[in-house]
C-alpha cells in the first residue's frame, strides 16, 4: 500500500497522484489529510510556502463534495489571481477522474458575467480572490450561503494585502455550520484573529517551527555601500552564471530602474510591478516561466503569487519596509524540498535589520563578501568550459566541418581552446580588470578575518581549490563541506569557504592541508566519475583586486560589462513592447538553459509541470480591488 493510499484517499484521486507523479505526501499532506477526511471539523494548518498545501485541502475537498448535486459546496479564497488560477488547474488535476466535479475560478480582470455564467452551470468549488468574490455577491450572481466547506488559502497573505474586511464580509455570507479550513506560512496577529473569529475549535497542524523560514533556504547578506548597490547585484549575477532569480526592490519607480539598467548592461532580467499592463505582466511571467528571463526585479505586491520551481535566487535588492515580508520573498525559492539561497544586499546603516529577520526566521544569515573581478572571471570561465563539455552537438554542423577545419588548420588543441574560451571571455576579464573591490565589511567579520592575516596573498594565508563537482552532483555548501571532511579526513572547521556552484565548486583550507587534498580528493571517485581538484587563483574572500582601486569602472560605468544574451523588460514608454538585446557573454538560451531544464525536469519525478497552463492565462489581479 503506497503512503497516499494509507491517508484515506479514494480510488479516483490515487489514480490522479499517480499522474502527478507525485510518491509521498507531503508532511503537512501527511497530517491535514486524514484529519479532514476523518471528520468534519475546522482547521488551522501551517506550513511553509511550497510544501504542497494546495493538495492538503484540494484532495480532501473533492473527495468530501456531492458530485452529484451541482449546488457550490466549498469557497476557496486565495490573495491573487495567479495563485487562484493555480489552485483551480492542480484541482481540476486532482478531480479528473471524478466524474462531475466542477471548479471554477472567480478573479478580478477577466469578464465577470463570463464567470457567472460558468458558476450557473454548476460549480461546486469556486475558488477566488476576496475582491471580486465579493463584487459577484453584491451582485447576486453566485451563492455561497449552501457551501459547507470555506478555505482562506495563504491566509496571511491576504490579509496583508488588505483583504480582512471582504474576508469578513463574505464569510458572514455563510452558513454558520460549514467548516473552515485555514492554510498559510504564517500565523500573524490578524490570522489568529480570523481564526478565533470564525472557527470553533479548530485543529492545528503545523509542519516546521511557526513563523520560521523553510530550511530548504540559506540566507546571506552582503555588506555594501548604498552607492555600490546595483554593482554587488551584478556581481552577484555574473558570480551565479546559473542564476534564475527573483531581485526585489521596494519601489516601482526603482524596480523598473534596476531592470532597465541589467538590461542596458546585457543581462535577461524584466521588470514586474502594478504600473505595467496586464498583457505586459502576462509577457514578463511567460519570458520568466519560460527561462528567457533570468532576473526577474518585482515590486512585492507584484510578486506575491508566484509560483516558479527551480527559482535558484532571492535577491533582497533593498530589504522590504516591513521585515515580515521577508519571508514572503525568501519563500519564493527553496521549493518543493530544492535548495535555495536569499541574497540580502544591505548597507550599514540596515544592518540591525538583519538580526531582526534572523529572530523571525529563526535562521542565522551568513555574511558574505561580494566576489573579486579576477574570482568572477575565473567562475566564468569554468562557467564556459563546462558549457563547452555539456553542449551537445547538432550534426547539422557537420557539414561545414571541412571549411572550419581548413580555416583552424594549424592550431594546436591547447591554441584552439585558448582562442575559443577568449571569444567569450575576453570582453569580461577586460570589465574586470578595470573595476574595484566594492564590499565593505561589518565590524565582526573585519576582526575575523584580521585575524587570520596575512592578507597580502589575498586569501588569508588560506589555500583556494577549485574541484569539478557541485550543485548538479546533489551538493550544497554545507553537503559539500561534509563530504570533504569526511574523504579528507579533516576537523570541523578545516575546510572553508565552500562556494559551490553548478557543475564545480570552490573551497578553502589552511596550506598544512593541501598536501593531502590535492593528493587523496585527485584520486576519488564519486559515482564513477574522477574527481578533479585543482588550485584556484582567485581569493575566495573579495577581497581587493591585484588592480587596487577603482579606476572609474564600477558603478555606472556602463556598457563595458559583460553582455548577456536576449533580454526583455517592457518600457513604461514607448509601445510597451520588450527590448531584446543579443549577443552575448553566455548565449544561455540557446545552450544553457534548455539543457538545465531538461536536467531538472528529467530529473524530477513530477510528470505535470504548472506553468504551461498559465502561459497563456488572461490577465493578472490588481492588488486589491479586483
Ligand atoms: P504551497 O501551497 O504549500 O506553497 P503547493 O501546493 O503550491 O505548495 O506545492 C508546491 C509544489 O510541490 C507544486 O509544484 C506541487 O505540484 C508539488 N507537490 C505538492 N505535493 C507534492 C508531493 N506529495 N510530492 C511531490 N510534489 C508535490
Ligand atoms: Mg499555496
Amino acid at each position: 500500500m503506497n503512503k497516499f493510499e494509507q491517508l484515506g484517499l479514494s480510488e479516483s484521486l490515487l489514480k490522479a497522484v499517480l499522474d502527478l507523479g507525485f510518491e509521498n505526501p507531503s508532511e503537512v499532506q501527511e497530517k491535514a489529510i486524514p484529519l479532514l477526511l476523518e471528520k468534519d471539523t475546522d482547521m488551522v494548518a501551517l506550513a511553509q510556502t511550497g510544501t504542497g498545501k494546495t493538495a492538503a485541502f484540494g484532495f480532501p475537498v473533492i473527495q468530501k463534495i456531492d458530485a452529484n448535486n451541482r449546488n457550490t459546496q466549498a469557497l476557496i479564497l486565495s490573495p491573487t489571481r495567479e495563485l487562484c488560477l493555480q489552485i483551480t488547474n492542480e484541482l481540476k488535476n486532482y478531480s479528473k477522474y471524478e466524474k462531475g466535479i466542477n471548479v471554477v475560478a472567480v478573479y478580478g480582470g477577466a469578464s465577470i458575467t463570463e464567470q457567472a455564467r460558468e458558476i450557473k452551470r454548476g460549480a461546486q468549488i469556486i475558488v477566488a480572490t476576496p475582491g471580486r468574490m465579493q463584487d459577484m455577491i453584491n451582485r447576486g450572481l453566485v451563492n455561497i450561503t449552501g457551501i459547507n466547506y470555506c478555505i482562506l488559502d495563504e491566509a496571511d497573505e491576504m490579509l496583508n494585502m488588505g483583504f480582512y474586511e471582504d474576508i469578513v464580509n463574505i464569510l458572514s455570507t455563510t452558513p454558520d455550520d460549514k467548516n473552515t479550513w485555514l492554510f498559510s506560512a504564517t500565523m500573524p496577529a490578524e490570522v489568529a484573529r480570523i481564526g478565533k473569529q470564525f472557527m470553533t475549535d479548530p485543529v492545528e497542524v503545523t509542519v516546521g517551527a511557526k513563523n520560521s523560514g523553510s530550511n530548504t533556504v540559506s540566507h546571506e547578506f552582503y555588506l555594501v555601500n548604498a552607492r555600490d548597490r546595483y554593482e554587488a547585484l551584478k556581481r552577484l549575477a555574473d558570480a551565479n552564471p546559473d542564476i534564475f532569480s527573483v531581485v526585489f526592490c521596494r519601489t516601482k519607480r526603482d524596480t523598473q530602474a534596476v531592470a532597465e539598467k541589467l538590461i542596458e548592461d546585457g543581462y535577461s532580467a524584466a521588470a514586474l510591478h502594478g504600473d505595467l499592463s496586464q498583457a505586459q505582466r502576462d509577457g514578463v511571467m511567460k519570458s520568466f516561466r519560460g527561462r528567457q528571463i533570468q532576473m526577474l526585479v518585482a515590486t512585492d505586491v507584484a510578486a506575491r503569487g508566484i509560483d516558479v520551481d527551480n527559482i535558484t535566487h532571492v535577491v533582497n535588492y533593498q530589504l522590504p519596509d516591513e521585515i515580515e515580508t521577508y519571508n514572503h520573498r525568501s519563500g519564493r525559492t527553496g521549493r518543493a524540498g530544492r535548495l535555495g539561497t536569499s541574497i540580502v544586499i544591505v548597507t550599514k546603516s540596515e544592518l540591525r535589520k538583519i538580526s531582526s529577520i534572523e529572530r523571525i526566521i529563526k535562521q542565522k544569515f551568513e555574511e558574505k563578501v561580494i566576489p573579486s573581478g579576477i574570482e568572477i572571471c575565473e567562475i566564468q570561465l569554468l562557467h564556459l568550459a563546462t558549457k563547452i563539455k555539456d553542449t551537445e552537438v547538432d550534426h547539422e554542423i557537420d557539414n561545414y566541418l571541412p571549411a572550419i577545419n581548413s580555416v583552424l588548420e594549424g592550431l594546436s588543441k591547447e591554441e584552439l581552446i585558448k582562442k575559443m574560451v577568449s571569444v567569450e571571455f575576453n570582453r569580461f576579464i577586460n570589465y574586470y580588470k578595470k573595476t574595484r573591490d566594492i564590499s565593505s565589511q561589518s565590524g565582526e567579520r573585519r576582526e575575523r578575518s584580521d585575524d587570520r592575516e596575512p592578507r597580502e596573498n589575498n586569501n588569508g594565508g588560506a589555500t583556494r581549490y577549485f574541484v569539478n563537482i557541485g550543485s548538479r552532483d546533489n551538493f550544497d555548501w554545507m553537503s559539500l563541506k561534509d563530504y570533504l571532511k569526511e574523504t579528507l579526513d579533516l576537523g570541523r572547521d578545516d575546510v572553508f569557504k565552500v562556494d559551490v556552484k553548478e557543475g564545480f565548486s570552490f573551497f578553502n583550507t589552511d596550506p598544512e592541508h593541501t598536501d593531502k587534498v590535492m593528493e587523496i580528493l585527485n584520486n576519488v571517485q564519486l559515482e564513477g566519475r574522477r574527481i578533479n581538484v585543482e588550485i584556484s587563483k582567485n581569493d575566495g574572500g573579495g577581497r581587493r583586486d591585484h588592480n587596487g582601486r577603482n579606476s572609474g569602472g564600477g558603478f555606472g560605468g556602463r556598457s563595458s560589462a559583460p553582455r548577456r544574451e536576449g533580454s526583455f523588460a517592457p518600457r513604461r514608454e514607448g509601445s510597451g513592447g520588450f527590448k531584446s538585446d543579443r549577443g552575448g557573454f553566455s548565449s544561455r538560451r540557446e545552450g544553457g538553459f534548455s539543457s538545465d531544464r531538461s536536467r531538472s525536469e528529467g530529473g524530477s519525478d513530477r510528470a505535470p509541470r504548472r506553468s504551461e497552463s498559465f502561459g497563456d492565462a488572461p490577465r493578472p489581479r490588481r492588488p486589491r480591488r479586483d
